[in-house]
């Protein structure tokens, strides 16, 4: 059942000034007023019996205020202050309330308020003993100290074997509530959890509050360096009194949280430890594959050259074939010497196999059967594998089928050729390409000395050519345009008409045999047809008629 009590503040501006302790006159009991309407009995006992329990108090009648909803009811002085003040109040409010609790809560054990003397000896507020003579002494604080002065007052209990339980005041200087019941730490909040006291503050109106952080979802101690600290607020009637000191639910709640964070932590760590763990693994790993790759291929190289196969081959073919030497990358796929195993393919899936088909399988299988092994990682040694087929093909040993719908994925391999039809091949193609080149240079000499006689024949035709067209002959100026004389097309033209007129221009009786022999001597030959269509063509052109010069 909530009462109005259990929604008021624990802290801050709207924390009432508690004054809800009095002393019965009629036999020395405390009284609490609860923060229910003021009924007229209460009133009725407050002005006959109740005072104010500040002992030589000058002016110990009270009244009681009702302050209504939302606010704390209290008593209050008859006639305005009682000559103390109003934070002395509040302690010995607070004194008050903590006896009443351990009277009613732990009656074996015996609690004595001691009030602060004037004389200066320093004794506890309240001390309690519990029947087997252990000791836990209460401190409330609601005044200023300096830290070095609680450290020296601690240290006195510690020193005595006394458990001390600390609980500041709900008001500065000790509680300063930055709003959402959040509290920034003091030097003193600082010192209490260092010397690993729980950090408590007390509210007369039966509360105490304990300070907490919020870790992963977990509800824990703070550290003394914490920030985002949280006070929680229980009731009175909620918490324990042990030799261990005063617990609240809000301690209990954190040793719980604690075990639980720890579980969580601890799981935390471990999977963090073993992902590590993995990756230096993993680095390791790579590291000795690599260390390992570069020890072995000395070892590979010199197997390699050792090796039968290596012998035969260069017995065969002279020098090792460029299929062997060839080396695409990648190549670390296959832990043996690239020609090596590229020289196992060769045999064993390639030799005498022509128009046969193989498998990359067949490829792991080839090179297993001669104890050549493969990188562990499948996608490792089929890149390597893919590679050197890819080339093989490129070289038109092999045809590399794909599947259509996964260009990626290797069907099979159609060989074409093993290395003896590579060979015979390259050798043919060699023996062409020797006879193209002398074929070549022969041509180069015979056009050169063609060229020559062409020059050479060119002149003489010039020469003969270079007697002046009489330009006052107008059917030979219309020949001109037949003989345009840079037209390469047209020389023979220019050839046949020089053959068929003598020095001065005029047309003589040639035969056609005399013409063709002059083209003969000066091009090679022209195409029957050619000549006579063009000799008809000149004849018409300068007059002559469509006879042929000589029939
Ligand atoms: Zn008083």
């Amino acid at each position: 059942v909530h009462t109005r009590a259990d929604r008021l503040e624990f802290a801050g501006a709207a924390a009432e000034k508690c004054f809800v302790f009095a002393r019965d006159s009629r036999d020395g009991s405390l009284y609490y007023l609860a923060n229910t309407p003021v009924s007229a009995e209460v009133r009725q006992i407050t002005r006959e019996h109740l005072r104010c329990p500040i002992p030589e108090c000058p002016n110990p009648r009270v009244t009681v205020v009702d302050r209504g909803p939302g606010r704390r009811n209290g008593f209050s002085h008859l006639g305005g202050a009682g000559g103390h003040a109003g934070l002395s109040t509040e302690h010995v409010q607070a004194q008050l309330m903590l006896l009443d609790w351990l009277r009613r809560t732990r009656p074996e054990c015996t609690a004595t308020l001691e009030w602060r003397l004037e004389d200066g000896s320093r004794v506890a507020d309240l001390m309690v003993q519990f029947p087997d003579g252990r000791q836990v002494a209460i401190e409330v604080q609601y005044s200023a100290q300096p830290v070095s002065k609680w450290r020296q007052r601690h240290k006195s209990y510690v020193d005595r074997d006394v458990r001390d339980v600390w609980l500041l005041g709900n008001r500065p200087p000790h509680l300063i509530d930055a709003g959402q019941q959040r509290v920034e730490l003091t030097d003193m909040h600082r010192a209490v959890l260092q010397a690993g006291l729980p950090l408590l503050w007390v509210n007369p109106d039966r509360r105490i509050a304990t300070a907490t952080v919020t870790s992963s979802g977990f509800t824990l101690a703070p550290a003394a360096g914490a920030y985002d600290v949280v006070y929680r607020a229980d009731p009175i009637e909620d918490c324990r009194f042990t030799t261990e000191g005063l617990i609240t639910p809000t301690m209990e709640l954190i040793a719980e949280q604690r075990t639980k964070w720890e579980v969580h932590q601890t799981a935390q760590l471990r999977s963090q430890e073993a992902a590590q763990a993995a990756a230096a693994n993993t680095r390791q790993r790579r590291q000795a594959s690599v260390e390992a790759a570069q020890g072995h291929r000395a070892v590979h190289e010199a197997t390699w050259a050792t090796s039968p196969l290596r012998a035969e081959l260069l017995a065969k073919h002279g020098q090792l074939p460029a299929p062997i030497t060839d080396s695409p990358r990648p190549d670390n796929g296959v832990f043996a010497a690239p020609q090596h195993w590229h020289a196992i393919i060769c045999r064993d899936l390639l030799h005498d196999r022509v128009g046969g088909e193989f498998t990359v399988g067949d490829v792991y299988r080839a090179l297993a059967d001669q104890q050549i092994e493969l990188h562990p990682h499948g996608r490792t040694r089929s890149a390597t594998i893919a590679a050197y087929l890819d080339r093989l093909h490129q070289r038109g040993l092999i045809r590399i089928e794909r599947d259509p719908a996964d260009p990626t994925w290797i069907r099979h391999c159609i060989v074409r050729m093993d290395l003896d039809e590579y060979g015979r091949l390259l050798k043919a193609e060699r023996e062409r390409s020797r006879i193209a080149l002398a074929e070549q240079r022969a041509m180069a000499k015979i056009e050169a000395g063609a060229e020559a006689g062409r020059r050479a024949s060119e002149a003489a035709a010039r020469s003969q050519w270079d007697y002046p067209l009489p330009e006052h002959d107008g059917n030979i100026g219309r020949v001109r345009h037949f003989v345009p004389d840079t037209d390469p097309v047209l020389r023979w033209h220019q050839i046949v008409i020089s053959a068929i007129r003598d020095k001065d221009g005029q047309h003589t009786p040639a035969y056609p045999a005399d013409v063709r022999r002059a083209l003969t001597v000066q091009l090679r030959s022209v195409p029957e047809d050619d000549l006579r269509a063009f000799l008809a063509a000149y004849r018409t052109s300068v007059g002559l008629g469509r006879e042929s010069p000589g029939g």
